[in-house]
């Protein structure tokens, strides 16, 4: 990481410069208010991508320090984690929910850091579970974990309402996971994660594998053949330069297609149509019929033309896009007793001119932007 990404404080500790500009202004509302029962059902931005899901951090948190995601250079034990206080409550998260569903969002996927790590989540999800969309039909309520704790939650999340879960993995060789997390977790316990998932019935159940090559792309026949035949998708993610402090450069990517050849070599793949028009990832199913994966090609195949996507951080800050530099600060609106009519008006502004494009964008110097963490506002 260069020298002009990081801020010093006393005693010459590293400060990732990103925390020193997670501003965020306060949204604009707009003088016309949507009329009671009048609100827009469907909201697009200005290249008419539709909003339908809605990632949430409800933790900036981690046990895991993925060198890709959280190094421990940054992310030490000095680091200043958000206090309490400054997260949004779980009235506040689900109020959120309930206007983006009025909005058209369908899809909520919970993460972090380690979503968790939260305490009580299992209440939260049983109040995003009782959402609606405007057409009365429950929200698909998703989670992504390192399945670290999954054995005695995954019960309590089931009960709750919690309808599918995505547990990251990123390789079976135990030794290289415990590198890759850096905390020395072994990959026997996410295994074990994955199983009580399955059991409780938090399916299809879905797996995602970062591949940096060098590190652990010769992991990836492995981990396919692991769960071929489970029932499990597994998806191969591209490398990202996400965040500032993860030391990304674009020899370390493996392109999804030398992924795909890759598999297909061992085991013939086809592809096959998504399930949604905005779906990340690109579906393949194996040709003996034994399942299907998936890639999320980022870097080497953008899908900005149809991302749906919005993320709010864990203080209530508003992303439209993965790799954005700033947020819009929904949680002064909460706190500041704005009326409902007044969020989702400032949430149609806020949709309504969105441009968004990163991937499409991409450059070596784009990649040296002091973007939002990963970890501040999930995948
Ligand atoms: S780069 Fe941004 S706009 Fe493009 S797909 Fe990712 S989140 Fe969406």
């Amino acid at each position: 990481m260069g020298e002009s990404n990081v801020g010093m404080q006393g005693q010459g500790r590293v400060i990732p410069v990103a925390d020193l500009r997670y501003q965020a202004a306060l949204p604009r509302i707009p003088d016309q208010l949507p009329a009671p029962g009048h609100w827009p059902q469907l909201l697009r931005d200005t290249r008419q991508r539709r909003l339908h899901d809605l990632r949430i951090s409800v933790t900036d948190r981690c046990n895991f320090r993925c060198t890709y995601c959280m190094p421990k250079s940054v992310f030490d034990k000095d680091y200043a984690f958000l206090p309490q206080s400054s997260l949004l409550s779980f009235e506040e998260i689900t109020r959120v929910a309930r206007l983006f569903a009025a909005c058209g969002v369908e899809k909520i996927r919970l993460t972090g850091g380690e979503p968790l790590l939260r305490k009580h989540l299992e209440k939260l999800i049983e109040m995003l579970a009782a959402l609606r969309t405007p057409d009365g039909q429950p929200l698909d309520l998703t989670l992504t974990t390192n399945g670290s704790v999954l054995p005695r939650k995954v019960q309590a999340l089931k009960a709750a309402g919690l309808k599918r879960i995505t547990v990251s993995l990123d390789s079976l060789d135990d030794s290289r996971f415990r590198a890759m997390n850096d905390v020395d977790f072994p990959v026997a316990d996410v295994l074990k994660g994955i199983d009580a998932a399955h059991n409780a019935g938090l399916t299809p159940l879905k797996i995602n594998m970062v591949v940096k090559k060098g590190l652990n792309d010769q992991d990836v026949v492995p981990m396919a053949r692991h769960f071929k035949g489970s029932g499990h998708i597994v998806r191969f993610i591209e490398f990202m330069d996400v965040g500032a402090s993860n030391g990304w450069r674009m020899d370390d990517v493996m392109p999804s297609a030398a992924i795909v050849a890759r598999i297909n070599e061992a085991y013939p793949l086809e592809p096959i149509d998504p399930n949604y028009q905005g779906e990340v990832a690109e579906r393949w199913r194996y040709k003996d019929g034994s399942g299907e994966i998936g890639v999320i090609s980022s870097v080497t195949q953008a899908f900005c033309g149809t991302c749906s996507r919005a993320r709010l951080s864990t203080e209530g800050k508003l992303f439209t896009c993965l790799f954005a530099q700033q947020g819009h600060d929904l949680r002064g609106l909460l706190r500041g007793g704005y009326s409902d009519a007044q969020i989702v008006a400032a949430l149609g502004l806020i949709w309504g001119e969105r441009s968004d494009r990163y991937s499409e964008i991409r450059t070596a110097e784009t990649a040296a932007l002091r973007k939002v963490e990963m970890s501040y506002i999930g995948g």
